[in-house]
């Protein structure tokens, strides 16, 4: 590699900007042979180096945000009763009733993990008609952690295309036939984030239930492999912009101790150190299932 000051061969890289994901095959990563030349280059990188750092942020702070709503909706797991997990070709079929009115945390129930084969598998059921939970939920603590990061924030629904997976939960009684003509399509939410470098991306924490697994991709990307067309002006429940939410939802409660933790946390670092904590305590959990949740939640 060479410097990209004096053109000299180079093996140190910006410490700022390293590790940013290259897209479009943009070279993100640039060298310097040296300090003195690092500080020569600096008038000329420092808008590329701000603006690969904000995606380097956007990317981490998401997949966080993935994982923590993942292990939410674990264990909060109450919309589904599942009897039995039944998987078609390319379609998952959770069999058992849908939960109308959940009330917290009375109705939790513990996630049928053993039902569940792969990963995909779990994380499809996990996210299903998950979207606008998923902002309910996670809105606040990736409104912090990008905090001054984003210009504009849209909630987007849409019609889905290119599927993967499909996924749907259905009464046990609900006979094959019948669920083998619903090919209804779901509505489906995600966040359109406008970056102060004016990259756009979406963020779409319950994909998995459409067979995705990214949570992060670019808009125009995105626009192109999932949306199929816009329902224009729907914002429904969901909450509007990142920031505070209404504090009447009962879903808020849930994730408060989370956003606190979080949020005080400040670095993406320590939210890091967070995360894998709260991972251990999950496998915990998972041996142990007579471990409430309010006790696991509470552990530091
Ligand atoms: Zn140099
Ligand atoms: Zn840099």
């Amino acid at each position: 590699m060479e410097c990209a000051n004096c053109q000299q061969p180079a093996t140190l890289t910006c410490g700022g900007c390293r590790g940013s994901p290259v897209l479009d095959g943009d070279a993100p990563i640039v060298h310097y042979c040296n300090a003195t030349c690092q500080k020569a280059d600096w008038a000329k990188h420092k808008s590329q180096c701000r603006r690969l750092q904000d995606r380097l942020t956007l990317y981490r702070v998401t997949d966080i945000a993935q994982k923590l709503f993942l292990l939410h909706r674990e264990v909060t797991w109450s919309q589904f009763d599942v009897q039995r997990v039944e998987k078609s070709g390319d379609s998952l079929y959770l069999r058992g009733e849908i939960q109308e009115h959940v009330t917290w945390p009375e109705d939790y129930k513990v996630f049928p993990s053993h039902m569940f084969s792969t990963l995909e598998g779990r994380n499809a059921a996990l996210t299903l008609m998950a979207c606008i939970d998923a902002w309910q939920f996670m809105n606040e603590f990736v409104a912090g952690m990008l905090k001054g990061l984003v210009n504009k924030c849209e909630h987007i629904q849409f019609k889905t295309k290119n599927d993967r997976k499909r996924t749907r939960c259905y009464p046990l009684s609900t006979p094959q036939e019948d669920i083998d003509m619903d090919t209804d399509g779901i509505r489906h939410e995600v966040l359109k984030l406008t970056l102060r470098s004016r990259e756009q991306f979406a963020v779409d924490l319950a994909s998995a239930q459409y067979g995705y697994s990214e949570p992060v991709i670019r808009w125009k990307e995105y626009k192109e492999l999932r949306v199929l067309f816009e329902y224009l002006g729907s914002g429904l429940s969901a909450p509007k912009a990142l920031g505070r939410l209404d504090v009447d939802d009962y879903s808020v409660e849930r994730m408060l101790f989370f956003w606190d933790k979080l949020q005080k946390s400040k670095k993406t670092s320590q939210a890091m150190d967070y995360l894998e904590a709260i991972n251990l305590l999950m496998l915990e959990w998972q041996a142990d299932e007579k471990l409430s949740i309010r006790k696991l939640l509470k552990l530091p």
